[in-house]
């Protein structure tokens, strides 16, 4: 199975309680089920008894992981409880034994084109993927900044790179979804393929690499190429919070560039919550959670709400197109993305 390549992690994980307050669903169900302490008990009775595998209940406790590995990049001894958990969803869905709401997202992924269509010209790509989508003043926002810089390029739309299925357990639907969309890319002949998407970065750094695909062009998070642009930003963005992504921070070695750019915008940034351990991203690691768990990512976006200092006026910055849907779907809060934020300071 594949959760025993996580047999160090399952047997340490579920005898600690360390990070229990670091599972955001954990911290708005206030179930025992839902910590790492337990989720990791519940993998080691199936590296046991196999038949668990099977049980309702542990199937909807581990599709209900919001996969901010938030835990794993706090551990002081670096247990992967993020990946038993996704390695048990794999397991899951090999034996056969995917729910009913969790085969119907994995339909729809599977039932959409992989390959974007691509418009334009230039060694730029800009890739909207449909989360991205559907948040339009991020494009508008990259593209105002791109017409003072003076830079041509071209703009991906649609696809799929394969992150929803791989992240319910689908691995050779998602490599096939990443090889499509990766042929598409490649011979587009582009230099530097743009993402806003923390999600889509994760899926083309992390995810293509593991499932042996190759991308020619350079992948970058929107913040990373705005954050090396030789523009100058007039406004100062002021004070800000700025909510973590969970891919850039916790999935890529805290990606230094977000906050190279709130810098380069001369943001103030003030701390956010109670700790900066927290996940505030509503669920964004688990990435199509809000189809999946709809009731939970409201809670999730609820608890952000009550931790801010002044709900109605405070600027919070997030980098994931998710993140700010959720927030602004489920709370007073004033999000904008690091690309807004930018495009604002021009
Ligand atoms: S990830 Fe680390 S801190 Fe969290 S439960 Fe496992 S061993 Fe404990």
């Amino acid at each position: 199975m594949n959760i025993d390549k996580f047999n160090d992690s399952i047997k340490a994980c579920r005898f600690c309680f360390m990070c229990r307050h670091l599972s955001g669903v954990g911290n708005v169900t206030f179930r025992e089920a839902d910590t790492p302490r337990i989720r990791a008990a519940m993998l080691y009775g199936v590296t046991l008894d196999k038949s668990k595998l099977a049980n309702a209940d542990f199937i909807e406790t581990i599709y209900s992981s919001d996969l901010s590995a938030a835990c794993r990049f706090h551990c002081v001894n670096s247990f992967d409880e993020n990946g038993m958990v996704l390695a048990a969803r794999r397991d899951i869905v090999e034996a056969g034994l995917a729910p009913a709401d969790v085969l119907e997202i994995a339909k729809e992924e599977n039932s959409t084109e992989a390959k974007p269509k691509i418009s334009g010209s230039g060694d730029v790509l800009y890739y909207i993927d449909p989360d991205s989508a559907a948040v339009a003043s991020e494009a508008r926002a990259f593209d105002k900044i791109m017409k003072r810089a003076g830079i041509k390029y071209r703009i991906a739309k649609g696809g799929n790179t394969g992150k929803v299925l791989e992240t319910l357990g689908f691995a050779a639907d998602s490599a096939k979804k990443a090889t499509e969309f990766a042929e598409a890319i490649n011979k587009s002949g582009a230099k530097t393929l743009v993402t806003p998407n923390p999600a889509v970065y994760d899926s083309l750094i992390n995810g293509f690499n593991s499932c042996g695909v190759k991308l020619s062009p350079k992948a970058v998070h929107a913040s990373e190429f705005l954050a090396q642009l030789k523009i100058k930003f007039s406004k100062k963005a002021g004070k800000v919070y700025y909510l973590e992504s969970d891919f850039l921070k916790n999935y890529n070695s805290n990606l230094k560039f977000p906050r190279e750019l709130l810098c380069k915008l001369g943001a103030e940034v003030a701390e956010f919550g109670t700790n900066s351990e927290e996940s505030y991203s509503c669920g964004e690691g688990a990435v199509a959670f809000d189809k999946l768990r709809p009731a939970i990512v409201e809670k999730m976006a609820k608890y952000v709400e009550a931790r801010a200092d002044n709900p109605s006026s405070d600027k919070i910055i997030v980098a994931s197109p998710y993140t700010k849907m959720q927030l602004s779907k489920h709370s007073k809060l004033k999000v904008c993305t690091l690309t807004e934020l930018a495009a604002d300071c021009l």
